[in-house]
């Protein structure tokens, strides 16, 4: 038995300094996040993390002091910013310190939630016993959690395009009588045309129907195109309805979406990836509760439930059918009645995904923590805030509103008081404001073009945000777009 190698792991080497660091690595954050309004929201990425961004794969060992050293140095203050309270771009959740100890918690536990006789396999049944509550859901309904809406609305559409036709799963799109295809407003998020195309129905198979002045879907051309579609050899499957579109946050008019499908027998998914949890809120339960009665939905903690990512949802009203667009037995993923290998039904039957994390956990520990009832607030406080920021907008002789406001999302732009600007030489000027608001770090709104016309675009998922966050940023848009108009003449923009 001589000569055998020593063996080796990767736990320290010494747990005592090891926890000393880890405690000084919980105390940096927690400051971190307490301390996050005093810190810019953003600033370049330096030559310098860029470089260390290049070495290439360490042969050898470094310390984890040093190691920590370079992420305090060169990684952690060049974030994206969207923690700040005057983050506003794309649609970008916020997180809290609570659901970060839970990732903590849960990386150090790692297990494997997709089979097996074990705590965390129950927790993600809870949370999405929980996601159907928030929804209006049976209880009897599926659900998974997945990384992100993305994931969410592929997994709805391969459980509806299987609800059309079963025989998709052994022998693929020749099973089907026609060409698929798909109904969604112009509107809709470009995730859903990676989906269509991952699933064999193609670009050309999503129908995209036009909309009316406020972003929503237009009914009668939905209800013409499948007429003619029909007569044309389609084979129309689903109606996606968008509740909160991202770059408005328009909602579409989803009751009579749903009545379209039941008529025409069609798959209702709606895509409601932040704007469905408004339908928490008293003042848009109405607007939103066709969700209840939806085929499938698709929505993220990440966003609008304040959770750390990656994080979002798919609930399917009739879990057999969900199972049957994914399970699969192999013999090494058999359940047993007793031991390990018992437990719940395998997550990995009811999705794409075999290997899962235990995200559930910071959804447990947060909605936990807070109650809905809190959620529900500061979901009617982010609404609020729009509001608060549009009226400011409209009463503001040099700022202008380019699209309803009637969610989350305000799209405006400045608009000099002197001197003739056509619809280019706005969009150059505000395109200029925006990358200034940036760089001055007053504040992150992103932007969008609606109808041509540059938008500067807030959409607010914040938790941290305040009214006077969005006093500063009409405040400076007005300075910075003064300055601009100032410096130059429309011409040379
Ligand atoms: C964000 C978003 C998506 C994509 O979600 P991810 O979580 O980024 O994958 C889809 N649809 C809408 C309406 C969104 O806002």
């Amino acid at each position: 038995m001589a000569n055998l190698p020593q063996e080796e792991n990767l736990d320290p080497q010494d747990w005592e300094a090891t926890r000393a660091l880890a405690h000084r690595m919980i105390d940096d954050m927690v400051d971190y996040l307490r301390d996050v309004r005093t810190r810019p929201i953003w600033q370049p990425t330096p030559q310098a993390t860029r470089q260390l961004a290049q070495q290439p794969l360490p042969e050898g060992p470094s310390s984890l002091e040093d190691i920590y050293a370079d992420f305090q140095q060169h990684i952690l203050p060049y974030t994206k910013g969207n923690i700040h309270p005057r983050f506003f771009s794309w649609v970008q959740g916020t997180g809290t310190l609570t659901a970060a100890l839970a990732d903590f918690m849960a990386s150090c536990m790692n297990p494997n939630v997709t089979i097996g006789e074990h705590a965390a396999m129950y927790i993600d049944q809870q949370v999405i016993q929980w996601a159907k509550e928030m929804f209006g859901f049976p209880a009897s309904a599926g659900g998974i959690l997945v990384s992100g809406a993305t994931m969410a609305n592929l997994t709805a559409l391969t459980v509806a395009r299987h609800a059309f036709e079963p025989n998709i799963r052994p022998q693929g799109l020749q099973a089907a009588a026609g060409r698929l295809c798909i109904y969604c407003s112009t509107e809709t998020h470009s995730c859903v045309q990676k989906a269509a195309e991952l699933l064999g129905i193609g670009n050309e198979g999503i129908h995209r129907i036009a909309v009316d002045a406020d972003f929503r879907i237009n009914l009668a051309a939905l209800q013409h195109q499948i007429t003619l579609d029909r007569a044309a050899g389609w084979q129309p499957f689903c109606i996606i309805g968008n509740a909160g579109t991202v770059n408005t946050g328009a909602i579409d008019p989803l009751d009579e979406l749903l009545a379209i499908s039941r008529r025409e027998g069609l798959w209702f998914h709606v895509d409601g990836a932040f704007g469905a949890l408004a339908g928490l809120t008293p003042a848009y339960r109405h607007s939103l509760q066709a969700i209840a009665l939806a085929d499938s939905l698709a929505f993220d903690w990440h966003k609008w439930m304040y959770l750390p990512y990656e994080i979002g949802c798919a609930l399917i009203r009739d879990a057999s059918l969900q199972r049957a667009a994914f399970a699969l037995q192999p013999n090494y993923l058999l359940s047993h009645e007793r031991g390990l290998a018992a437990g719940p039904d395998p997550i990995a039957n009811y999705g794409i995904e075999l290997s899962r994390g235990f995200k559930a956990l910071k959804i447990w520990m947060q909605v936990r923590e807070h109650g809905i009832d809190k959620y529900r607030r500061l979901i009617s406080q982010n609404i609020a805030q729009c509001a608060y920021l549009s009226q400011i907008i409209e009463d503001s002789a040099e700022l202008e509103l380019l699209c309803p406001t009637t969610l989350n999302i305000v799209c405006y732009r400045y608009r000099p008081t002197q001197g003739h600007y056509d619809t280019e030489a706005l969009n150059q000027l505000n395109r200029e404001l925006l990358m200034r608001l940036h760089e001055q770090a007053v504040a992150t709104p992103s932007y969008t073009l609606l109808h041509g016309a540059y938008a500067i675009r807030v959409c607010i998922v914040n938790h941290r945000t305040t009214r006077h966050d969005l006093e500063v940023l009409a405040h400076e848009t007005i300075r910075i777009g003064r300055e601009i108009a100032a410096s130059s003449t429309p011409a040379a923009l």
